[in-house]
């Protein structure tokens, strides 16, 4: 039977994030035919609507309010209950990002609705949708569905294809008006730190050092790489710790789980609570002088040398294509 999905397209900066589009693709499987309605929330979204049709959506929303140009859950709580109400779906898809994760647990209380959170496959049988999610740190993957009223899911960045960009698409935006009432929290101002403009989690080649990098300058050669990839810097935690590099970079069991097309380590042992944030990029290439490292075991192609001098020489050769 079509279904009726709302995706929540999320904002950054006033730019949509990748994995907003790749929502709306996991939404189309959802709907088999039926309705993808994005919702873009903020301040001033007006030119986000745009690529949101071109990426697949059939309807628009926009919400505008000056309580929401920055996340609250508060502010954004208000404002997702009341769309849900006024638009009645049968499934609902958040990005599985800081907001995502803080937002879709509170809509599924108020709604009293199942959710599955950091989804990153999806298959329809029959009339049930079943979502495939990893547990153990990635180390297994469940299917999981829910059986009875909303379903409400988030999904991890770079998992699932978004649609084709057909820029010919186009459609009704929607002005939902909402009310947000006094909000308990405010925020003020949002400082973000990145030695990069790639957002590490959605980024689709992190090239990442360990305390093999030795200082702060010895990121320098990574950065350098990163650059001319488009790729974002990420770290082990032996490295945020030594404070070589900041904790927003951390990637792991506590720092962020990332899964771009390729994943460069640099001088990283491959402990199980870094492998926990990385072992399903789709293809991961290892730099460590030890050739007993156990970065090895996952990696796809392993440099047994000193990153120092392997990482100028790729620079260099990636400056040649
Ligand atoms: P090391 O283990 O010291 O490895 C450095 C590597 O660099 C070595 O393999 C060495 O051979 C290589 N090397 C040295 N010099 C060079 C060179 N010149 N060229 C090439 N290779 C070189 N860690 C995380 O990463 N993320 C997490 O989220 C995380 N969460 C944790 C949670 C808990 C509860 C605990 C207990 C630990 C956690 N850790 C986490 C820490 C983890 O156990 C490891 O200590 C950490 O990942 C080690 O970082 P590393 O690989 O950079 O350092």
């Amino acid at each position: 039977m079509a279904k009726k999905v709302l995706v929540f397209a999320e904002a950054r900066d006033n730019e949509l994030r990748n994995v907003s589009f790749e929502a709306i693709g996991a939404g189309k499987e959802i709907a088999a035919g039926g309705e993808v309605i994005a919702v873009v929330v903020g301040e001033n979204v007006g030119s986000l609507t745009d690529p949101l049709f071109h990426y697949g959506a059939d309807r628009v929303i926009k919400v505008e309010d000056e309580k929401l140009k920055n996340y609250t859950s508060d502010g954004y709580g208000q404002a997702f209950i009341q769309i849900v109400d006024s638009v009645d779906p049968d499934a609902i898809l958040m990005p599985h990002t800081s907001i995502g994760k803080d937002l879709a647990p509170r809509l599924a209380s108020k709604l009293d609705a199942g959710l599955v959170s950091d989804a990153i496959g999806i298959e329809l049988e029959g009339e049930d949708v079943v979502f495939t999610r990893p547990i153990y740190s990635g180390k297994a993957f469940e299917k999981k569905k829910i059986k009875e009223g909303i379903i409400l899911a988030t999904i991890r960045p770079n998992n699932i294809a978004p649609l084709e960009l057909d820029e010919s698409r186009s459609g009704e935006v929607f002005e939902e008006s909402i009310k947000i009432k006094d909000l308990r929290t405010i925020v003020k101002e949002v400082v973000r730190k990145s030695t990069s403009g790639v957002d590490l989690s959605e980024a689709k080649v992190i090239v990442a050092g360990g305390r093999g990098v030795k200082s702060e300058e010895g990121f320098e050669p990574l950065q350098e790489l990163a650059d001319l990839l488009g790729a974002a810097v990420g770290a082990s935690r032996g490295a945020c710790d030594a404070d070589y590099c900041d904790y927003s970079l951390q990637i792991g069991q506590t720092g962020k789980v990332v899964t771009p097309d390729l994943y460069i380590a640099c001088g990283i042992s491959g402990a199980i609570q870094h492998l926990a944030g990385m072992s399903n990029s789709k293809v991961i290439v290892a730099i460590n002088k030890d050739p007993e490292a156990s970065i090895f075991s996952v990696a796809d192609y392993g440099i047994v040398g000193d990153l120092f001098e392997v990482v100028p020489l790729l620079t260099q050769e990636f400056k040649k294509v």
